[in-house]
């Protein structure tokens, strides 16, 4: 019996069953945690910068010494010493005095604005002429203005990237703890499959799914294990499943999802747990199963390697999402569809795109694939989705492109 849900109730379902949270907590050195999810959040120590600091090369003056000055008539200030890149500046400034500053030098104490050298003159005689007048705090960066003591920089559940690695280091912070990777067995299912190194005779085909579901895995922030290609016998696949279990946290079976007499899937997750649903209302996909064995997910894929892959990308990548305590940003675009697709089989039906033109509204070129057919998504940057209400999309109709989270 099918319990066919709705991809809005797969959803629902997903974070009714299990938890936003991490499975466990790694500490890594910041090196090792780029693309890791940030198991806490990150709260600032120190003062960055730990000292005012020029944002130009010239002289560090106290402003209203410049006040009022110009090309014609400038004000000259004692040139009272140079600060130099890594020392501090060891003399206080006085009224009427200023000092050489390379951008990013401490500025001494006393002096309250930088002036660009380009405003500037050096008389030679140890006068500098200031030939633009300078607003308190102009061309500074001041203790603290980055982070202070006590501010969270970054979230729990924060995927690091580039960018959040150079704050933490900018901190002194050289130790994350990060959610650990959630371990996803991958077992696919079918007499006619060949690893991929083979050369498939007739009537056979390569295991497309398990280099595909591992790599979504990893994009997903998880790690696979692939455990092979499992003939269609069901003692076969409930060794496997058990096997796979006892090592992983999730396990996607690819075939055999469906009701047929060859289809082992749905009977064996019968037996070691609980089907939550076998059926989703939606084209590519539908003979798509999620069985909870000894408390973990279990999804039975269909064979499809395109199916396969929607039915991954729409509920697989957010449930690895989850189980990292991290929730997976959806981005969408508007584009606009370059010709008709129908559709009206009462599910809702997604669709691979590839965008060209312009960036502020591209055009989308549907994919119009057989589920069957993997080779065609390759290279596409996104899908739109059509509800099962609705009859199609006519050419030159705006459509929302979700684009691949592969971030
Ligand atoms: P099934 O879901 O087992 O009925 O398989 C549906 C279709 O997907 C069949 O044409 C299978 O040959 C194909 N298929 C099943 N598993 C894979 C796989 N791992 N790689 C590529 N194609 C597959
Ligand atoms: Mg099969």
């Amino acid at each position: 019996m099918l319990t066919v849900k709705t991809p809005e109730e797969v959803y629902a379902l997903l974070s009714d069953t299990f938890a936003q949270g991490p499975l466990g907590v790694e500490e890594l050195p910041l090196e090792q945690a780029t693309g890791r999810v940030l198991s806490a959040p990150v709260t600032a120590q120190e003062f960055v910068p730990g000292f005012d600091r020029s944002t130009v090369d010239g002289y560090a003056v106290r402003a209203s010494d410049t006040f009022g000055c110009s090309d014609s008539l400038p004000a000259l200030l004692t040139l009272q010493g140079e600060i130099l890149m890594g020392e501090g500046a060891s003399m206080p400034l006085s009224s009427g005095e200023c000092a050489a500053v390379p951008t990013g030098g401490a500025i001494p104490q006393g002096a309250d604005a930088a002036v660009m050298i380009e405003y500037t003159e050096d008389y030679g005689d140890g006068t500098i002429g200031i030939l633009k007048s300078a607003a308190p705090g102009e061309n500074l960066i001041f203790k603290g203005d980055d982070v202070r003591p006590g501010k969270t920089v970054l979230p729990a559940g924060r995927k690091l990237t580039a960018q959040d690695i150079g704050a933490l280091a900018a901190m002194g912070i050289s130790r994350l703890p990060v959610s650990r990777r959630p371990v996803v067995g991958i077992l696919s299912t079918g007499d006619e499959l060949v690893p991929i190194s083979e050369i498939p005779e007739e009537g056979q085909i390569r295991d497309a799914n398990s280099a595909m579901l591992s790599a979504l895995v990893q994009e997903a922030g998880g790690t696979p294990i692939a455990f092979g290609i499992l003939k269609d016998e069901e003692p076969l696949l409930r060794a496997g499943l058990d096997q796979a279990l006892t090592a992983c946290d999730m396990v996607l079976i690819s075939g055999g999802s469906s009701v047929g007499m060859k289809d082992a899937t749905c009977r064996v997750l019968e037996q070691q747990g609980g089907i939550l649903f076998h059926g989703v209302a939606m084209k590519p996909g539908k003979p798509t199963i999620l069985g909870l064995c000894k408390g973990k997910p279990v999804f039975g894929l269909p064979g499809h390697p395109a199916a396969a892959f929607f039915v991954s990308e729409l509920f697989v990548r957010p449930l690895i999402g989850r189980l990292l305590g991290r929730t997976v940003r959806e981005r969408s675009i508007p584009a606009r569809l370059t010709e008709a697709v129908s559709a009206n089989h009462g599910r809702a039906q997604y669709m691979g795109v590839f965008l060209t033109g312009e960036a502020d509204m591209p055009q989308a070129h549907p994919i119009h694939s057989k589920s069957g057919l993997i080779t065609s998504l390759a290279g596409s940057d996104g899908f739109f989705c059509i509800p099962r209400d609705c009859e199609g999309v006519p050419a030159g109709e705006i459509i929302r492109v979700r684009l691949y989270s592969v971030d």
